[in-house]
This record gives C-alpha cells, structure tokens and sequence, in this order.
C-alpha cells in the first residue's frame, strides 16, 4: 500500500514530464524515443497494478493491446471517425470490454496455469488479427495513415503533430495514466489487491470475493493496455501488427521487472532502459541484431542482484539510510518497556474505551440464548479414508467449547467444515438457524463465522496495521465493491475498528512493523487478531497456542480469556492444561467421531478419554 504525502508522487510526476524535453535530449533521447517510452509506461501501469500489487503474471496483455490499438485505428482510418481521443477511449473500451471476457476464463485458474492461459489466449488474438479479420485490420501490413489529434478550442486549434508535440499530448495521457493508477492502488480496492498478492486463502477467508477483485485488476490492467495500444498507432501514424506478439507482451514483462513491479513506475524506467540500450547497441555501437544478447545480460544481473528492480533498489537504499539514522536517534533514546497483556491500560486507553482486557475479567453471557452452531452428520471422506464420520456438534451463544482428540483425529478437518472451507461428504451445518451447507468461505465469513489458522495466514508484504486493515475492510465494505477512487481513510469506522483489533491483540506499538519482523508470539496474535478484526460472532480458534514458549502461552492465554469476553469460541489445542482453564465444555473426538462430550473435570476423569489418549494407561490428563 503506498502511504505518501497527498498528491506528493502526483506533483513530481508532472514536474518530471516537464523537465523530459528539457533535459533528456541532453542525455541522447530522441523525441520518439521518449513518446515510445511513455507509450510503454502508461501499459505498464495497468499491467504493475495487475501484476505488481495483485500478483497476477499475464503473458497475454498483447491481446489488449492489439485490441485497442486496432479498434481505435480502424475507426480513425476506415470510418471518418475524426476525434483522435474518442477513438482512444473507445479503443480503451473495448479492450477492457475484452479482457472482462478473457478473465472469466484465465481467472478460474492460478498461478503458471493462467499465465499458460494468457500466452494462448494471445496467440489466439494474433492468430485472428491476421487470417478472420484481416480485412479490418490490415492483416501483416497493419492499418496505415493514423492520424494525430487536434483540439479545436473556439479561438485556436491545437495540433500535437510529432515529435515534442506529439510528447505533449502522450505526457498528459500518461500524467492522468498515473493519477488514476495511484488513487486505485491507495482505495480499498487496491489494499485487497496487495492481500490478494500475499495470501489470497487468507484474503477470502476474512470475507472477500477475490474473484471478483482479480477480474477487477484484469479489466483494469486491459484498459490500461488499449489506450495504450490506441497511443502507439497515433504515435506512428500506422498501427503495426506487431502490437499482437507474444513478443510485446514480454517485453512487457521483463520492462516491468527490470524497472521494479508494484511500483508503478517500474516499467516507464524499465521501457526508458530497453529502448536507450536498443537504440545505443543497436545504432550507436552497431551491434545490429546482436544488442538483445547485452540486453539478456543486463536482464539476469538486475533480476539476481536487484530482486525488486531498479525502482526497488532505490526504495530499498533509502529505507536502509533512513533505518541507519533511525537507528543512531534510536541510541539516544530510552527505550519504551512494551506492554504485556493484561498489565494496567493507561487513562486515554480506558476513555477510548479500547481497553486490552484483563486476564480473568467476568464474560457477560450472551442476550440471546439457543445454539448459534448446530452440525448434523457430519462426514468428511477423503477415497477410502473416512477423517470425519456422522459427527453431531452444537454449541449456544456465548459459549466457550473446547475441542481435543490426538493427532488424526479429525479436528482440523472439523473445522475446515464449518468454515466452508472444504464441503461435507454428508450432513448440514445450521449458522444462527441458516444452513451454511456448500456455501463459500467469504460468505461464511460475512454472516460472522471465521477462524484462525493452526499455521500462520498472514499477508507477509504488509505491516500489522495494514493487516488488521484488509480484514476490517471485508466486514465494512463486504464481499465486493468497487470503490476504486475512495480514500482508504475515507472507509467509515475503519480507523477505530483497526486500532481497537490492535489493542485487543496487545499489538498498538507493533502496528507499522512489517509482518516479517516480529517475533514468533506476535505473529499468533496477528494471526487471531486477522479473525477478530472481521467482528465474527462465532470464532473458530485453531491450535491457537501451537508452537508457543511458555511465557507466550500464558501471554496468549490471558489474551483468549479478554477475547472472550463477547463472544462465542471453539477452541482446538492440544495444550490441555490451558485449555480446561479456558473453555466451559469440552467435546473430545477419536478416528473422525465424537467420544464424549462435558465439562473439563468428567473429561479429566474419564476413563475413555485416557484410553484414548494414553493407550490403556490411566491416570488423569490434566492435574
Ligand atoms: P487433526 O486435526 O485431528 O490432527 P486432521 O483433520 O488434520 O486431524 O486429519 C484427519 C485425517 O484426515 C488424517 O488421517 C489426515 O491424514 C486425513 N486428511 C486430512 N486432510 C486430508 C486431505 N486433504 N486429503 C487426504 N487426507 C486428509
């Protein structure tokens, strides 16, 4: 997410185009060459947004590209149509009409399997481009005589011709290209496209149709490219085949990563390093065709050395001297002890009413009595291994229910049930008297059933505030909305919703640290406060305490005791100890049944149970 001084990379953005054709022909730029290279930034910018922050590898943006370009060249050569930026945006229109079509098919699946769905998908288009409609396109001789805009303003017509006229005309595309671009990724819309880059499990589990945003990004991503591709054609008074290449699309690729994905402008950088090295290799040096082997270089050593590109690079070196001069005013500073869960809360903590609650504070029970969860034969076959076999479950309103079994015996597979997150061989699930039954985990979370995972679903490129955010966002916003042009900021009930999560998991001074940095402890409590911050009415606790020293489990068990407070909790763990202390019935299960059902002191003593877990040794589980 890009925090930044408001309309700060805005400003420098058009001071910088500016300054282009004042400084750039000093450095050996032509004005075609900059043009070009704009023309390549502004497709970058969709193609960043769906790659670089949503984390989706297209090989296909070609196919867009090609689109737009054509539509808008057909018009303006072959149909009198004479606004020059009319034909663009239809050009833009119809491509993003395109990719909206293509990205229903490409997006049912993920990773290398729809990059492979991209790639055929543009062979596809040039394919068409070529033999059906080579009659509108123009076939391999593409469609000539583009012509260039003009604005006819009453008192004076302006003409933006060629070179560093033209520029005008493409700078200002590219300078409201990067406006928009930039009040997308910083809405709510691009928050959950970063998530959805992270950990797109976790992004659905706390309540958002990602589908729907990734198409989102896709059509984004395609618009972006047709008005380039419109650009292109004006820009050469021709619009060329080649635009359709599978060529193009990665050029596009290796511009994005030799500039630095999820930057924006890593591919305007990118674009300006391949066409100055082409026209210096290729013109200056005379390496003629030879120029991509030095490219090919050029490529492997940024990609090995500089992983986030050259843009990253920089953003990198500037966060390493600014955390080297934090670090020197750090020395000069007392530290601050960090708060434990349950210590005092301070005067303006207990105004706000955002209080970390203390171990040991009385539940209220809840006003509404009667089960809030009912399972009914539940049975879960995985060919001919049976992990869940007829189980009968139900827990009421307010209650705090442990669950136990050894390992294999079903729980986690239990849980994944409720949830949606996998269906049911047989047997309904009824959630506050709906049945939930093969509905989808996004919409399990939206009614207010969510859980916290056994191993850690974080998004790991995000801070702890920024995490608690995505989560919050989901039960603000719900499933889908296309707020694409909203301030984050702007997000009703947003800010107290994130900041009372963080108190709530003791993680208020830990809130811009980035996932990667804390510690072990911290990361199980983000991992709770993720379910927390979607204010789930029934939360489903998974091994909560797995992996934890001693001090965090006492640390995070004061913690479940404050969470508790009013809420209904299932809790898994293996921890028993800790576990009778907290919950108020345990159900045990054994080989995917229910054993036995009660309160922690029959299970202590019952006989079954330490059979079950003892092997026929008995004595109690839990003194
Ligand atoms: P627990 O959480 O109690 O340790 P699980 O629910 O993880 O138990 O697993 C119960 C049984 O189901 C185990 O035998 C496990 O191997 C099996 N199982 C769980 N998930 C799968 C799966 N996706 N495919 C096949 N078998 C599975």
């Amino acid at each position: 997410m890009l925090k930044q001084r408001p309309y700060l990379i805005e400003t420098l953005t058009a001071i910088g185009l500016i300054a282009a054709p004042f400084v750039l022909p000093h450095l050996g730029f032509a004005p075609n060459t900059v043009n070009r290279i704009l023309v390549w930034g502004l497709f970058g910018l969709g193609f960043d947004i769906l790659f670089g922050f949503t984390g989706l590898l297209s090989f296909g943006q070609s196919a867009f590209y090609g689109t737009g370009g054509f539509v808008a060249a057909y018009l303006l050569t072959r149909t009198g149509f004479s606004s020059v930026l009319g034909a663009l945006v239809i050009g833009m229109i119809a491509a993003a009409a395109t990719g909206y079509l293509i990205g229903l098919i490409a997006l049912r699946r993920t990773g290398i399997y729809f990059a492979m769905i991209t790639v055929a998908i543009a062979e596809v288009f040039y394919f068409v481009e070529f033999n059906p409609l080579s009659d509108f396109t123009g076939g391999e001789n593409g469609l000539p005589g583009v012509p260039t805009p003009s604005f006819n303003l009453g008192f004076t017509t302006l003409h933006f011709t060629n070179g560093w006229s033209l520029y005008q005309f493409i700078a200002l595309c590219y300078l409201i290209g990067v406006v928009i671009a930039l009040r997308i990724v910083r809405s709510p819309v691009g928050a959950i496209f970063s998530a959805i880059r992270d950990n797109p499990l976790r992004a659905t589990a706390v309540g958002h149709n990602i589908h729907g945003y990734k198409l989102t990004a896709f059509v984004i991503a395609a618009a972006y490219a047709g008005f380039a591709g419109g650009l292109l054609g004006v820009l050469q008074a021709f619009m060329p085949p080649d635009a359709f290449t599978f060529e193009t699309s990665g050029q596009l690729v290796m511009q994005t990563a030799i500039g630095g994905r999820g930057t924006l402008f890593g591919p305007l950088v990118g674009a300006a390093v391949w066409l100055f090295l082409q026209d210096f290799l290729q013109a200056a040096m005379g390496l003629g065709a030879a120029w991509k082997l030095v490219l090919g270089v050029v490529f492997v050593l940024l990609v090995c050395f500089l992983r986030g590109g050259i843009i990253g690079g920089l953003i990198d070196l500037v966060g390493w001297l600014r955390g080297k001069r934090s670090k020197a005013l750090a020395e000069d500073v007392p530290s601050v002890p960090a708060v434990e869960i349950g210590q005092e809360a301070t005067e303006p903590e207990k105004k706000s009413g955002l209080v970390p609650i203390t171990a040991g504070s009385v539940r209220h029970d809840d006003e509404r009595m009667g089960p809030i969860l009912v399972a009914r034969g539940l049975t879960k076959r995985y060919g001919g291994l049976v992990a869940n076999s007829d189980i009968d479950f139900s827990v009421n309103h307010g209650e705090l229910r442990g669950i136990i079994g050894p390992n294999g015996a079903g729980k986690s597979t239990f849980f994944k049930m409720l949830t949606c997150e996998i269906p049911p061989t047989s047997g309904q699930i009824v959630f506050e008297g709906r049945d939930i039954t093969g509905m989808r985990v996004a919409d399990v979370c939206q009614l207010g059933l969510t859980k916290s995972y056994q191993v850690n679903q974080l998004f790991a490129g995000l801070t702890v505030r920024e995490n608690l955010t995505i989560a919050a966002l989901a039960k603000l916003r719900g499933k889908f909305r296309l707020d694409l042009f909203r301030k984050l900021d702007g997000v009703t009930g947003l800010r107290e919703q994130v900041e009372h999560t963080l108190a709530l998991v003791n993680l208020t001074r830990r809130a811009d640290t980035p996932v990667a940095e804390l510690a072990y402890g911290e990361k199980r409590r983000l991992e709770i406060g993720l379910a927390l911050a979607t204010s789930p009415r029934l939360l489903l606790l998974d091994e909560p305490l797995a992996g934890m020293s001693p001090r965090e489990r006492i640390e995070t068990v004061r913690l479940l005791k404050s969470i508790a407070r009013d809420r209904t909790m299932i809790i898994i763990d293996h921890d028993m100890d800790s576990l009778f202390e907290l919950v108020e019935r345990v159900t045990v299960l054994q080989e995917g049944r229910v054993l036995l059902d009660g309160t922690p002191e029959e299970i202590k003593t019952n006989a079954a149970v330490q059979e079950a877990y003892l092997g026929g040794v008995h004595g109690e589980i839990a003194a």
